[in-house]
């Protein structure tokens, strides 16, 4: 049996040796781990302890097919952190294998051969490695009597294998096993493609004929469009919007070339409910009116623009998906598993860019963030720690209100990802702005939704029930923007607005006139007019006392 706890013991280092090198998180590897050592001990100890002395030879096959599934897994997920960042979202690659044509998969063995090679190298030494110490050590051991198995040995192999199969009632341990991990992804990716394509197909026969939208476009030979969707964004934490916290110092500075909304709330707490109202004629009296009308990719191609989307989300998020499937062009920078992911919003400068520069003469452009979801401190880099334990107005307020410590350390690095964000805005202005000197241009940036970081009670993360879960920035910056007075201008940023009748405001930028826009629902139009707004179900009045449910 002591030979049986070596022989495990190789195989566990050997999936060390993957952790040490930096190609398993240590997560994975404790899991990895503890399956190889339950299946080792279960199914090892058992024919070890049922077929004595003769089972040496039984064992050997077992691990020499075992263990070598177990390393393949290891160097398999070295490469994709390699290759996809933190955590690999197995769904990125079957997209990568079974999404795309064999030109597109041969080009990604290709880009990516020396990686390839490399864990390729990974699994080979490691192997060899470990399946020759295993040799030895059965030399060694062939020299020696041993003794017979007793009771003990058989009840503690009947255990582990006991132990085995109850670990594959955990859904995070069954996931983790080598030989279902690859078959369960490509299940729920198939779900997935199934579920997308359904939806296409119900909305191509609910969809009236595009003739029938009556669009036509009444703007400028070129115009340039760009809607910026933040992501848990809320005002109450921007200096823009009065918070003691220098958290948007760029957007400060440009305040005098922006219009800032400061009356506007989300039709929902979370991220697809609020887009598919905000970007479709569907609203909060109508919400499945995206599947019979137009969304706004639909009506500015059908007015002659090309669209683009670039996200920091993920492709696997159902309708947003569908819906960036529509656009021109589109570029997903995130391989993550979705919003838990860290990848920062900055690296969409270049997809931007790339966008900014195509010659199309109309363009919309559609810049999905990342913004200040949770967890907060996965979304900007060290250099934007600014408000981590500072001592000041806000902490003070805050400790007087009796918010935890925890709560407060939480707001803190929510303001770094605000103040990151106002880099990351302010940069994506300046972009436009020097795009091509003479060409119309705006830029809509808002958020999906807010997020309540004690502002009125002990919690962190989105919240249904808080007015913070919806109360959102907006602003305007275009550069052909007429001069107003300041009392016009006073006015029209406090309109109270609901962002489900974005895509109006939208469709206005965009000057298409279509049967779908309506101008009461533009927040820009001398016709706007004010509607009575919901938050849960419940009417909203700015000021009066977070509502309790
Ligand atoms: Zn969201």
């Amino acid at each position: 049996m002591l030979i049986l706890f070596c022989r495990v013991l190789f195989s566990i280092a050997g999936l060390l040796l993957f952790f040490l090198f930096d190609q398993l998180s240590a997560n994975e590897c404790l899991k990895l781990c503890v399956l190889l050592a339950a299946f080792l001990l279960g199914v090892g100890g058992m024919l070890h302890a049922w077929r004595g002395s003769s089972s040496a030879s039984a064992v050997t096959v077992l691990l020499r097919i075992v263990v070598p599934v177990f390393y393949l897994d290891a160097a398999i997920k070295g490469f994709l952190r390699d290759y996809f960042g933190m955590r690999p979202n197995p769904n990125a690659v079957l997209q990568a294998m079974f999404a795309t044509d064999q030109a597109e998969t041969g080009e990604f063995f290709l880009h990516n051969s020396v990686a390839l090679a490399q864990a390729a190298g990974w699994f080979v030494l490691v192997t060899a490695a470990v399946l020759l110490a295993d040799r030895q050590l059965l030399r060694r051991q062939a020299a020696r009597a041993s003794r017979p198995p007793g009771l003990a040995q058989k009840c503690f192999a009947v255990s582990m294998a006991i132990f085995l199969v109850l670990l594959h009632v955990n859904t995070t341990m069954r996931r983790e096993n080598p030989a279902l991990f690859w078959p369960l992804r490509y299940q729920q990716y198939s779900a997935q493609l199934e579920a997308m394509k359904s939806m296409q197909q119900a909305l191509t026969a609910a969809m009236a004929a595009p003739g029938d939208w009556h669009v036509r476009y009444a703007g400028e030979d070129a115009r340039t469009v760009i809607l910026v969707i933040g992501e848990s964004t809320n005002r109450a934490s921007m200096s823009l919007y009065g918070y003691p916290r220098a958290t948007t110092p760029r957007l400060d500075a440009m305040r005098a070339k922006l219009l800032v909304f400061n009356d506007v709330i989300s039709p929902a707490s979370s991220t697809v409910e609020s887009m598919m109202t905000m970007l479709t004629p569907a609203d909060i009296g109508s919400p499945d009116a995206w599947m019979a009308k137009p969304n706004l990719l639909m009506l500015a191609e059908a007015a002659g623009y090309k669209t683009f989307w670039v996200s920091n989300q993920t492709r696997n998020d159902g309708w947003i998906g569908l819906l960036a499937g529509q656009a021109d062009e589109s570029d997903f920078i995130n391989y993550g598993t979705g919003r838990g992911e860290n990848n920062f919003d900055g690296n969409l400068f270049q997809p931007f860019a790339h966008a900014l520069a195509d010659s199309a003469p109309k363009k919309l452009i559609v810049v999905h963030l990342l913004g200040a979801h949770p967890s907060y401190d996965m979304r900007y880099p060290s250099r934007f720690a600014h408000f981590d334990q500072v001592q000041d107005a806000v902490s003070a307020q805050m400790a007087s209100q009796g918010r935890s410590s925890w709560i407060r350390h939480q707001r803190d690095e929510y303001d770094n990802a605000i103040r990151y964000g106002d880099y990351v805005l302010g940069t994506l202005i300046g972009m436009a702005d020097t795009a091509k000197a003479g060409r119309a241009a705006s830029l809509l940036f808002v958020s999906d939704h807010g997020q309540e970081v004690g502002y009125s009670r002990n919690h962190a993360g989105h919240s249904a029930s808080d007015k913070s879960g919806y109360e959102i920035p907006m602003l305007i910056w275009d550069n052909q923007q007429a001069p107003q007075s300041t009392a016009a201008r006073a006015a029209l940023e406090s309109r109270p607005y609901q962002t489900d009748k974005l895509d109006a405001t939208v469709l206005g930028l965009l000057k298409i006139e279509t049967r779908y826009y309506a101008a009461h629902d533009d927040i820009l139009s001398g016709a706007f007019q004010p509607v009575q707004r919901f938050m849960n179900g419940l009417q909203y009045q700015r000021g009066t006392p977070a509502l309790v449910r």
